[in-house]
């Protein structure tokens, strides 16, 4: 291997922005990998990186592009006769993307489907497939990064066939979990018709051993979570997932990296989308927007009443039941409430009916609006986020950006970049421990008796607006642990 050669890295995720985005994944594969990219080789000290994306040719893509070039038209192995398969490249912001298209991608119309099976086809026939297109383009891979449980099985097959394909057998592999319980459950049967080799992975407990996610982590050289406190927290019962004791077998290469935001797709000084465009200076232009959002849902318009925002997909996981109930204990002071969201509609109920209950304060949105978000994000005096654990967050860091406090619950990522102690000249936040509907009205009191100090609470403000969420130093500690695994550290 030539010393003067990039290390190549091929980033496998099954959605990346601005292709295509359906959550928080979309925004890490759509711009992680150009931030390492990005990276001077004299400041990481070694080789520079090639990093090239690559991502399932979903039908809801083909006709946001122009330029498209076919590069291989290759198989994938199948028990019942190899698969076709083609990859299309393309550049986006400078990084050369590759679609992978074949007939299960094709086949279905939405990222991901609610029938497990037509997932489980998709994504496993789409991780074998870019390792077949690595060795069409004879592009030799130094390293194999996967995310979630899509592009899991890459890691596990990269595994199976490294010791005796001479393309792969210098490869490592890093496994990034975005969302650790969404584990891939349901694909079992389709990766047995793939012929996938069981797994006789000791360590890994009986019913994880034909799952994607488990056996990513198992086969990966490295395993990855998007905050450092999240990697902690999976080595526990609470977070683990049933997984605990096999993640504190190997627990000296699992590691956790923050995710960096877009500071230009996120920035209140030049969104288009929001009515009155502001800095950390300009806190006073701020407060038009308050007014504004509050005309919008047709609330009392006083600056004076604390606002709180909630922008989240309505799961479970998000806590969104806590704040509901949470509210209801604090019906004595002042403030108003805008839920905005989407998901289990059971959450969605419970939302809308404290809007029956308090209609002089709560307003239920029920949707996804991206405009919507960002006219919150500028205009909300406090945003809610009581998950029930959250890998890492982007929502806090985008609210901080907006000068909207974030109060959340103590828990992965939120409390990598939340400080909640008013002796600390970082404070930006409020964070709450326990996730129960009273721990999270006593975090509301608090806030709002801080909110009523107007100096406190500029504070704040400023102090988020000034946090820095760029991608930069989360990319040298991703480069970082590519060099560690060729034995290259600097
Ligand atoms: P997750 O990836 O778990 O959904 P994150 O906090 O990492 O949570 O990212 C959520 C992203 O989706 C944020 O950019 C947030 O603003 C956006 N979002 C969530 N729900 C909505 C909605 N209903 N309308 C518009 N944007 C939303």
């Amino acid at each position: 291997m030539s010393e003067q050669r990039p290390i190549n890295v091929l980033f496998i995720a099954s959605e990346a922005a601005p292709l295509i985005k359906v959550g928080g994944l979309g925004d890490v594969a759509g711009s992680l990998p150009k931030a390492l990219r990005k990276i001077l080789p004299a400041k990481m000290k070694g080789r520079a990186l090639d990093v090239r994306l690559v991502i399932p040719f979903h039908s809801a893509i083909t006709q946001r592009l122009d330029s498209l070039q076919l590069v291989a038209a290759f198989f994938v192995p199948h028990p019942k006769g190899k698969i076709a398969a083609r990859a299309f490249q393309t550049s986006v912001e400078g990084v050369p993307v590759y679609l992978i298209e074949g007939s299960s991608i094709l086949s279905d119309q939405s990222v991901y489907s609610s029938d497990p099976r037509v997932d489980a086809n998709k994504f496993i026939f789409f991780s074998l497939a870019a390792l077949e297109m690595a060795r069409a383009i004879s592009w030799p891979v130094d390293i194999l990064h996967a995310n979630d449980w899509h592009t899991a099985i890459s890691v596990y097959d990269l595994k199976i066939r490294r010791p005796q394909d001479p393309f792969f057998k210098e490869t490592k592999s890093v496994l990034s979990m975005h969302n650790m319980p969404y584990m891939g459950a349901g694909s079992e049967s389709v990766i047995y018709e793939f012929g996938i080799p069981e797994c006789t992975c000791h360590g890994l407990p009986e019913w994880a051993r034909n799952i994607p996610l488990p056996l990513g982590m198992f086969a990966a050289d490295y395993l990855l979570t998007v905050s450092p406190n999240y990697a902690n927290e999976i080595l526990t019962p609470q977070y683990g997932c049933g997984l605990q004791d096999f993640l504190n077998s190997r627990k000296e290469t699992v590691a956790g990296i923050l995710n960096g935001l877009d500071e230009t797709k996120w920035d209140p000084n030049s969104d288009p989308s929001i009515h009155f465009n502001y800095g950390p200076a300009q806190l006073n232009i701020r407060k038009k927007n308050k007014l504004a959002l509050q005309t919008e849902f047709g609330l009392d318009k006083d600056e004076n009443i604390p606002l709180l925002i909630l922008i989240s997909r309505m799961d479970q996981q998000k806590g969104i039941d806590l704040a509901v109930q949470g509210l209801r204990l604090v019906q004595d002071l002042d403030w108003q409430v805008i839920f905005l969201g989407t998901g289990d509609p059971i959450i969605e109920a419970a939302c809308r009916s404290l809007e029956v209950e308090l209609p002089n304060r709560v307003r239920a949105a029920i949707r996804f609006d991206l405009n919507l978000s960002r006219r919150m994000y500028a205009g909300g005096d406090v945003l809610l986020i009581p998950s029930r654990y959250e890998p890492c967050g982007l929502t806090q860091m985008i609210a901080m950006r907006y000068g909207c406090v974030p109060l959340a619950r103590s828990t992965g990522g939120l409390k990598d970049t939340i400080v909640d102690d008013s002796e600390n000249e970082s404070n930006n936040g409020f964070l709450f421990e326990e996730a129960s509907p009273e721990d999270f009205a006593t975090t509301i009191r608090r806030a709002i008796e801080v909110f009523l100090n107007r100096k406190s609470w500029q504070l704040l403000q400023v102090n988020g607006m000034k946090s820095d969420f760029s991608w930069e130093k989360s990319a040298m500690e991703y480069s970082m642990i590519y060099q560690k695994l060729l034995g290259e550290e600097a």
